[in-house]
């Protein structure tokens, strides 16, 4: 299962600790641009938050939302996610061969990539570190139900979890089940529900008395 396919143009972190050269140039600027005063750590760091928290999944909640509140265009993301994920205006590298994983009462989707840290860009944004370490990607295959776990997630044990491992181009977006108690809710009101990690499967959408 380690040996597909996978010529693509992002870093590879292959044991989840040797920095690859270009982070090791990333980190050397800013060692620099730190020592020179140039910039603060922690201002960078808001930046990293941003991407990887606030505006990138922000996309996919969007996606997520749409398909929570208009069947057809649920359908058209089983269909081709590309082309649905595109309607809203998101595309892009890391983005150009979309699958959209549905949740359900039998089934609970969580995405990896065994190989390195492949991840959709333009609906999630930047991946965040635990997504890119060594110990997940082997662990949620083996045992995905305990790794939920460790994530507070705890998947009921009749519920099927199905592991989605992105290969040489697939990127898997995951559409959780919308959350009892919001009809009637506007997109924009569902959006709020739908975290990141509930679009990788490590979480689930928050709960409408939580929002
Ligand atoms: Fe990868």
């Amino acid at each position: 299962m380690h040996d597909h396919h996978h010529p693509h143009d992002h870093d590879h972190d292959h044991n989840g600790s040797e920095l690859s050269p270009v982070e090791a140039r990333v980190r050397a600027l800013e060692s620099i641009l730190v020592e020179k005063g140039y910039v603060e750590p922690a201002a960078l760091d808001a930046i990293i938050d941003t991407y990887e928290t606030r505006i990138g999944p922000r996309n996919g909640a969007r996606v997520v939302a749409r398909a929570w509140s208009d069947p057809a265009y649920a359908q058209r993301l089983r269909e081709d996610a590309t082309a649905a994920i595109a309607e809203l205006g998101f595309s892009g590298r890391q983005g150009e061969h979309m699958v959209a994983v549905f949740n359900d009462r039998d089934t609970h989707h969580v995405v990896v990539c065994t190989l390195c840290s492949c991840y959709p860009w333009p609906v999630l944004g930047l991946p965040p570190v635990w997504y890119k370490s060594a110990p997940y990607r082997s662990r949620v295959v083996i045992d995905p139900r305990s790794v939920l776990a460790e994530f507070g997630t705890r998947v009921p044990a009749d519920k099927t979890i199905r592991v989605c491992d992105s290969t040489a181009e697939i990127r898997y977006l995951v559409i959780p089940e919308r959350p009892p108690g919001t009809e009637g809710w506007s997109e924009q009101q569902l959006a709020e529900l739908v975290t990141r990690d509930s679009m990788i499967g490590t979480g689930l959408p928050r709960s409408p008395q939580a929002a």
